[in-house]
């Protein structure tokens, strides 16, 4: 089982979940779900990566959140029938385990460790969030595109993403004119080199020079909660439970 929260459950309680758990391939550039759609489903990846992206007014976006093997996808739905507030997109491919959204409340509802998974994920967005919200508003665009590509490619597990440039203006909410001259001043330097089919690959000391605090402290504060919440699940789940 790659995805990490998954990972975390117990066969008994996984078992609440298997037998509705279909496995599913996200499709690069797929749109999962729509800001204002019901969201029928949840879904932990095992690969790959999705953006949550916010829609704005004048067209524009711009990613909050990225989710990979260590997340959920509408894991909300458990608050009840309410419309997304994001448009979940796939940025890089891979797999997941998807079950209707009515199936997963019920196993919510009958599991603490179902909803203790929940809760480490619902953790560790905030820190993207408030990371994010920070990061937003302080630092260099420059800055904030090497967070993102490290960001991603800490969840695909690889070097090598397949993003365009057109991704990369609707995650950073800046103009693709802005992306063409970051990505030459990210090249001139060695953190990244582009191939024939536009794959960008990185070049990890480097650019996380370029990047800001943020990529290293969101890592840091994830990797905390992960542990931190892994072993008090390891520490209740005795031979007696
Ligand atoms: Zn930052």
């Amino acid at each position: 089982m790659r995805n990490r929260l998954l990972a975390t459950l117990a066969p008994l309680d996984f078992d609440l979940l298997g037998p509705e758990l279909e496995t599913v391939a996200l499709v690069q550039d797929a749109v999962l779900s729509r800001a204002g759609d019901q969201i029928e489903h949840v879904l932990f990846p095992h690969s790959g990566a999705i953006s949550l992206m916010i829609d704005m007014a004048d067209g524009r976006t711009i990613a909050t959140a990225a989710v990979g093997r260590e997340g959920v996808v509408g894991s909300l739905s458990v608050l009840g029938p309410s419309p997304s507030a994001v448009t979940a997109i796939v940025r890089a491919a891979g797999t997941a385990s998807r079950i209707p959204s009515s199936r997963f409340q019920a196993a919510f509802n009958r599991s603490p460790a179902i909803r203790h998974a929940v809760q480490i994920h619902m953790r560790a967005m905030l820190i993207q969030f408030q990371l994010g919200a920070a990061c937003n508003g302080l630092h260099p665009v420059k800055a904030r595109m090497a967070r993102w590509l490290l960001h991603l490619c800490d969840y695909i597990g690889d070097d090598v993403l397949p993003l365009t440039q057109e991704t990369l203006s609707e995650i950073l909410g800046v103009r693709r004119t802005t992306v063409t001259l970051l990505m030459r001043n990210l090249r001139a330097s060695g953190a990244i080199r582009v191939d024939r089919r536009g794959q960008i690959e990185i070049d990890r000391p480097r650019l996380a020079a370029a990047a800001c605090e943020c990529h290293g402290a969101m890592r840091l504060e994830i990797e905390e909660i992960f542990s931190m919440n892994t072993a008090r699940s390891q520490a209740t789940v005795g031979p007696d439970d």
